[in-house]
């Protein structure tokens, strides 16, 4: 049973065609600069041998209907015939779902439809999704296809935690209040840690957190994520590559009051230009990280403050959860810096999180513990794979006729 995932950004198309009774990726890869006069394709794929091979090609690509085409025949050409001919289902990575999708859901025209009317709340992705969505109709129209969404995840949050404190009507009218995105992720490495623990998922309370160039935190109850960092929009929580996270509501006002900067201008600032490139002028943390070594000001800086305002989470999310039997990191950073692990934990073994310095500092792709043996709260480094987890929910979602 074969699941094609497409995760669609607007001029980018990355997709994997994923084996579910192997659980093994057939082939992945990302189309990217659609629209513009030399698109690229990196595509790699799994060999009889067992081995991946990974071919680069360029060309033009006018829309994501012809980059799609393009990744048909690219598949076709690397032996995937069959198995793109025999799809079992197509899942779809949709960012927004806003209140309306608590789950994923087969795709028709009602959905498309809802997909549409939560443009205003996801402007550049939700088109995006739409488009690949709509091509994908066209040219495997026998395939059932479904949106899973990156806010579905939250939707059980209650409304003391997705209510932002001011007039009501703006929720009324203008559907403002906390979504929390990385749903996919959160709710793939939670599964994964009751998989570990060998314990139903119903049982155990979780703080997640998915560390990459965007970054958010989740309290999971019970296999429900009761608050996230993340709010209205991505920007909100922690500190990310780019984007500032919590600051206080009036900064973009007195900004534009000193500066003269437009909203328009304030908003690509806060999203673009803060975070740790902002404050030290490189958001890549491995970047980051080198530079701090030698002792770069800046980057040590921006490392503090990333690693505080975690911590500063983790305190929040044990006190929402009444106490945790794991932490969980995920995410590049998450599973691959072991000092932003252990700097995000320091000090809190009162709340019974201790970092064991050699576990943390051993590096491997699978799940593993990095707690102190006699630590009563679990760490654990979970790579995340949320295309896997579109795979699961689209074959649930067929299965079920939902
Ligand atoms: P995205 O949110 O774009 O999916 P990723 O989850 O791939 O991002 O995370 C990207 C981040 O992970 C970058 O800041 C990168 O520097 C960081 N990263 C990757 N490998 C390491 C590493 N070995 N040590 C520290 N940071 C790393």
């Amino acid at each position: 049973m074969n699941i094609l995932v497409i995760n669609s950004g607007s001029s980018s198309i990355k997709y994997q065609i994923v084996n579910m009774s192997s659980n093994n990726v057939l082939a992945s890869g990302v189309i990217e600069r659609i629209g513009e006069p030399q698109s690229s394709l990196k595509h790699k794929w799994l060999k009889a041998d067992g081995s991946y091979e990974e071919i680069s090609l360029t060309r033009e690509v006018a829309d994501h209907r012809e980059g799609l085409q393009w990744i048909t025949k690219v598949a076709d050409d690397t032996g995937l015939t069959q198995q793109l001919k025999g799809l079992f289902g197509i899942g779809h990575r949709v960012v927004h779902g806003g209140e309306v999708f608590q789950e994923p859901v087969i795709i028709n025209d009602k959905v498309i439809d809802a997909i549409r009317k939560m443009i205003p709340l996801a402007p550049l992705h939700n088109p995006a999704n739409l488009v690949a969505i709509e091509a994908a109709l066209a040219d495997y129209p026998e395939v059932p296809q479904v949106a899973v969404f990156d806010t579905a995840f939250h939707q059980e949050m209650p409304p003391y935690a997705f209510h932002y404190a001011v007039p009501y009507e703006l929720y009324k009218n203008y559907h403002v209040r906390r979504y929390g995105f990385h749903g996919t992720s959160h709710q793939f490495v939670s599964k994964q840690a009751a998989a570990y623990f060998g314990r139903p998922l119903k049982e155990l309370n979780l703080i997640t957190l998915h560390l990459g160039n965007g970054a958010s935190a989740s309290a999971v109850r019970g296999g429900k994520s009761i608050d996230t960092s993340m709010g209205l929009t991505p920007l909100e929580g922690l500190i990310m590559g780019t984007r500032c996270g919590d600051i206080d509501p009036s900064l973009p006002f007195y900004i534009a009051q000193r500066s003269g900067l437009s909203f328009n201008e304030i908003d690509c600032m806060l999203n673009k230009q803060s975070g740790l490139k902002g404050i030290c002028g490189a958001n890549d943390m491995r970047e980051i990280i080198s530079r701090a070594d030698g002792n770069d000001a800046l980057a040590l800086l921006s490392l503090d403050m990333f690693c505080y305002r975690i911590k500063k989470y983790i305190g929040a999310y044990y006190a929402v959860l009444g106490g945790i039997d794991a932490v969980i990191f995920t995410g590049g950073i998450g599973e691959n810096s072991a000092v932003i692990r252990s700097r995000s934990c320091e000090g809190l073994q009162r709340l019974g999180i201790s970092i064991d310095a050699e576990k943390n500092n051993s590096p491997s792709k699978e799940v593993r513990e990095i707690n102190q043996n006699a630590a009563p709260v679990k760490a654990l480094v979970i790579p995340t794979n949320e295309e896997l987890e579109i795979a699961v929910q689209t074959v649930e979602t067929i299965s079920a006729g939902k």
